[in-house]
């Protein structure tokens, strides 16, 4: 049996940042990661600069930074126009390799450790965590930070509440064409149609490659995905008729990965000895790109804030554990993503009187704020 002050479970952006942040606080830290490498993995593709802010805090941006491709700005079209330009630095990055180089890039001091965890014994003062090659850790607290496994959960008596089931489905893929060959740094389509239950197509840079990420509110098993793995141009054409229009031709490389997404939340997570962060605690939607920003304020919160000041007492109860799910900059981080997700689907899909009216104001709205941009754009050709 080896002590430790902190065993995290789950070596992905979660699992690494809480591992460099309290490596860098003095907390003899160990983290266990399934594989030594982590595996393709469809995932986020995209950080924004407040994601790149919490990678700062946590000590993990340069490593980051090098990684990522990085670009300023984009171009958001509604309705096939062009409604705004501008925005700030984004980073475009495959989501293996980004988790990857934060890998290569934890403190010395962290222990880690290749290895399946086969039971967990937690308490109010001292958690024991076995492993499959025989090793077993005695800690303070353990971190589950194992994204969307259930193992680790079910081992701890953890539940999940799914919120909305086959919520919406993500497919990824690369274009022929290269970034030079597009006028815009990055891309935002939006659906053409309120009722094509399309959210958006984004394009951006990876290296010298142009990555596409579709965003629909389909189901993995409907016969719709099954045609667009196929034949994904023509899928596009069909999605966003004026895509080609404006850009030229949009021609697929390589295979169309889809994922279906379910939105999350756990039950009875409140016990002694254990903290759950990222998406072993809340899965939300991509689409409305906040599953990052909500992982690393979760690291953020609970290694900056709540762990110093457990460990300033003995003991580790559940008492203390429900400080950090209570914490008001993390309830209000989960509950607005969690609120995007729902009504973002709600504006597209919903048949109700309510959501009907919603659109209805988006829609003029949107079609107000174009006709005055015309206008100004008229009256001031040089800043159009
Ligand atoms: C298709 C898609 C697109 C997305 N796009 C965006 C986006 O544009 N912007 C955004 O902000 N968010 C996006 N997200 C969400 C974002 O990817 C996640 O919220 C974020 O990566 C969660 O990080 P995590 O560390 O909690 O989980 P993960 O990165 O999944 O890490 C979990 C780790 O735990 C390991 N693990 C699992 N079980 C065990 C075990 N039993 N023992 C040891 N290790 C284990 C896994 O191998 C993995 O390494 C997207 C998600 C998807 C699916």
């Amino acid at each position: 049996m080896q002590h430790t002050d902190i065993v995290i479970i789950g070596a992905g952006l979660a699992g690494v940042s809480a591992a460099t942040a309290l490596a860098r606080r003095g907390y003899d830290t160990t983290l266990i990661r399934a594989r030594d490498h982590h595996p393709p993995d469809f995932r986020a593709e995209k950080l924004g600069e407040s994601q790149m802010e919490l990678l700062r805090k946590v000590g993990l941006e340069a490593a980051a930074s090098a990684q990522m491709t990085a670009f300023d700005g984009v171009w958001l079209y509604r309705f096939g126009r062009r409604v705004e330009q501008g925005g700030e630095r984004e980073y475009g990055s495959d989501y293996a390799d980004l988790v990857n180089a934060l890998r290569s890039a934890l403190p010395a001091e962290v222990r880690s450790v290749v290895a399946k965890v086969t039971q967990i014994d937690c308490g109010p003062d001292h958690q024991r965590v076995m492993l499959s090659d025989g090793r077993s850790y005695e800690c303070r607290l353990v971190i589950v930070a194992t994204g969307l496994g259930d193992t680790i959960r079910k081992k701890i008596g953890v539940d999940k509440q799914v919120v909305s089931p086959a919520h919406s489905l993500c497919c990824g893929f690369d274009l022929v064409r290269a970034r030079n060959d597009f006028p815009f740094p990055s891309l935002v389509w939006t659906g053409e149609r309120f009722n094509d239950r399309i959210s958006y197509l984004t394009l951006f840079p990876i290296g010298d490659k142009i990555r596409a990420n579709l965003f629909v509110y389909r189901d993995f098993a409907e016969e719709w995905t099954r045609r667009f793995r196929a034949e994904p141009r023509e899928g596009l054409r069909e999605v966003v008729p004026n895509l080609e229009r404006t850009f030229g031709s949009i021609e697929v490389v390589g295979p169309v990965i889809t994922r279906p997404i379910d939105l999350m939340r756990v039950r009875n997570h409140q016990r002694d000895g254990v903290v759950l962060v990222g998406d072993a605690f809340c899965v939300v939607c991509p689409i409305t790109g906040t599953g990052i920003d909500k992982a690393l304020t979760d690291v953020d919160r609970l290694c900056n804030v709540h762990i110093p000041r457990w460990f300033e007492s003995p003991g580790m109860s559940s008492t203390k554990i429900a400080q950090y799910y209570a914490d008001p900059v993390k309830v209000a981080r989960d509950e607005s993503a969690m609120k995007m997700s729902l009504e973002s689907k709600s504006i597209k899909t919903d048949p109700s009187f309510y959501w009907a009216l919603r659109r209805l104001r988006s829609r003029t709205l949107g079609q107000a704020r174009y006709a005055v941009r015309r206008l100004v754009a008229r009256q001031e050709p040089s800043t159009a």
